[in-house]
């Protein structure tokens, strides 16, 4: 009997253009076909064996792509499909917690990405009463410099304007995306960004370095040396001022990227790193069962073509083995503020970063410091399993 799944993706591939450094699975389209992409994903739900194993849900993530490119009516058509197509929201069974009394830490967690200049007050207030109610706005920079170089279509303005309409409108959980380690010949302001950042007084913040994808224009700019790479410790130095300005702010750093004020952790993102099980829809979408994992097809034409014929859109499949699912708790653990249980000669390691001021340990529950997160993986790879 495999486990219930109580957290549920959905991938909306759209974007206006292609960010610089960018190398999802996306769709760049003008007009969003809204209504055709959300018979699509119903469709796949309808479809799909492992449907039976919802449960009420805890969380809803609509990610991408740009999910804010669906526009207020098409989030509120989504939701509204998948409520009839028998997913269950909130607690209680038959109870749905949708509406503005559904915050974080009582009913559904329900968010969506949204790109600032998709946050009219019309969007946002549709999102509202669809049952949406958390927004993670990619903002990534306030520098405009920063923002023309990474090809994003929103500028500093619109980001503060989103986070004023939001508000108004009424969220009470906002999440912002910063970047850093951005090459130093753009002149952006790590330090700037991040006051700017903290004074829209958001509940939470992700906070990522940029990683330089070959097939990206990034990529491609750095291969024929028309860009040059942050050095590694220009990006380590960013990464523990964000850590000291951020948690200065109240902020707690409770996973190697992710800030939150007190209580407003991301549910959604905290169940992949607790490895349980959720149920992902949509192109490159990726689903695991608490024993193995699947990924659907990515290109948005052929994911929609093997719906249609009612043909599961599954890609490829995984089936974990004892090892590599250990391998993975233990990897999760350590990126979270939960911190991984170690003996014997793992534990023995672990103390030696302890005494190098990289991790905490009490009892033989090591978690790592920020000075630990930026060696996670060289850390994870010293240790036996
Ligand atoms: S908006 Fe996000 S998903 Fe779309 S191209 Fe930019 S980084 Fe990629």
């Amino acid at each position: 009997m495999s486990d219930p799944i109580r957290h549920l993706y959905v991938h909306v591939p759209f974007c206006g253009r292609r960010c610089s450094y960018c190398d999802f699975s996306i769709a760049v389209r003008k007009e969003v076909p809204a209504t055709e992409f959300s018979t699509s994903v119903i469709g796949e739900l309808k479809r799909r064996s492992d449907r039976g194993q919802l449960a009420n849900l805890e969380t809803v993530y609509f990610g991408g792509g740009t999910p804010s490119k669906l526009g207020g009516a098409g989030v509120a058509g989504l939701l509204a499909g998948l409520r009839a197509a028998g997913v269950v929201f909130g607690e209680g069974a038959g109870t749905p917690a949708f509406g503005v009394g559904s915050i974080a830490g009582s009913g559904t967690e329900v968010t969506i990405e949204v790109n600032p200049e998709d946050l009219t007050q019309e969007a946002a207030e549709a999102w509202l009463a669809a049952g949406v109610n958390r927004l993670s706005l990619g903002v990534q920079s306030f520098s405009p410099e920063a923002l023309t170089w990474m090809h994003r279509t929103h500028s500093a303005g619109q980001a503060h304007e989103a986070v004023r309409v939001a508000r108004a409108a009424g969220f009470s959980n906002l999440s912002i995306d910063l970047i850093y380690a951005v090459p130093s010949r753009v002149h952006r302001s790590w330090d700037d960004d991040l006051t700017a950042a903290i004074e829209l007084n958001p509940e939470h913040l992700s906070v990522y370095g940029l990683t330089i994808e070959p097939r990206t224009p990034l990529g491609k700019w750095t291969a024929r040396g028309a860009e040059l790479p942050q050095t590694d410790d220009r990006a380590a130095d960013e990464f523990l001022e964000g850590h000291e300005r951020l948690t200065s702010a109240g902020f707690e750093h409770y996973e190697v990227s992710s800030y939150a004020k007190p209580g407003r952790r991301s549910r959604h993102n905290s169940a992949y790193w607790r490895r349980v099980p959720y149920l992902g829809l949509g192109p490159s979408a990726h689903s695991y069962d608490g024993q193995s994992r699947r990924w659907n097809i990515a290109a948005l034409a052929a994911w929609e073509q093997a719906v249609a014929a009612g043909v599961d859109p599954v890609a490829g499949t995984e089936q974990l083995t004892a090892e590599q699912n250990a391998a993975e708790e233990l990897y999760l653990a350590l990126r979270a503020d939960t911190g991984a249980r170690l003996s014997g000669a793992d534990l023995v390691a672990a103390r030696s970063w302890v005494a190098a001021g990289w991790a905490t340990e009490e009892s033989g529950l090591v978690r790592l410091r920020a000075e630990g997160w930026l060696r996670l993986d060289a850390l994870v790879g010293a240790l036996s399993r």
